[in-house]
């Protein structure tokens, strides 16, 4: 019996018919597809993206050199230098970021004292040249400088959870 109602229903072509109804909802409902670049998702305030290093408002770095970020990095990723200057404060003479090597995993934003290394809500970044994925102090401050009010409105956003 259900050989028979099984041919019927082929022969009739039900089953296309039943699918071509689907297709035909969808024809009509809303579209979630998005329409990138055009359009875009919200972003969380603790979107992890490119990396800066931020100064305090009087230009001076924030960073402090104690390496904390650097032994954080699961990925070994950052490569710090730093020396004593002359007023006895320590600073970087070098700070590298290995974009290659990064997992955006954020340890290093979250380990840093004085809030000097982050990652900001920038992902649409790319590379055109060997050696670009390192991420140096002059190019992480010059992210920092140029996109400080918007770092600080996040973590604004996100004080109150951390
Ligand atoms: S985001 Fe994670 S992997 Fe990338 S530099 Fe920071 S600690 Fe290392
Ligand atoms: S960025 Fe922060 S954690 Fe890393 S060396 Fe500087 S002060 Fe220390």
């Amino acid at each position: 019996m259900n050989r028979i109602v099984g041919y019927f229903k082929s022969l009739l072509l039900l089953e296309l018919f039943a699918g071509l109804r689907v297709t035909w909802g969808y024809l009509w409902a809303p579209k979630y597809t998005m329409r990138y670049p055009l359009e875009k998702f919200p972003q969380s305030p603790r979107f992890r993206g490119l990396h800066a290093l931020r100064r305090y408002a009087n230009g001076e770095e924030r960073c402090i050199a104690c390496k904390l970020c650097e032994a954080v990095c699961p990925a070994l990723a950052i490569t710090i230098d730093s020396e004593p200057r002359e007023d006895g404060s320590r600073r970087t003479t070098r700070y590298d970021i290995d974009l290659f090597k990064c997992i955006y995993c954020g340890f290093c934003e979250e380990s840093c004292p004085v809030d000097s290394i982050v990652e900001t809500h920038i992902h649409e970044y790319h590379f055109e040249n060997r050696g670009e994925n390192i991420m140096t102090k002059q190019k992480l401050l010059a992210i920092g400088d140029r996109f400080e009010s918007e770092v600080a409105e996040r973590k604004a956003a996100d004080a109150a959870y951390r």
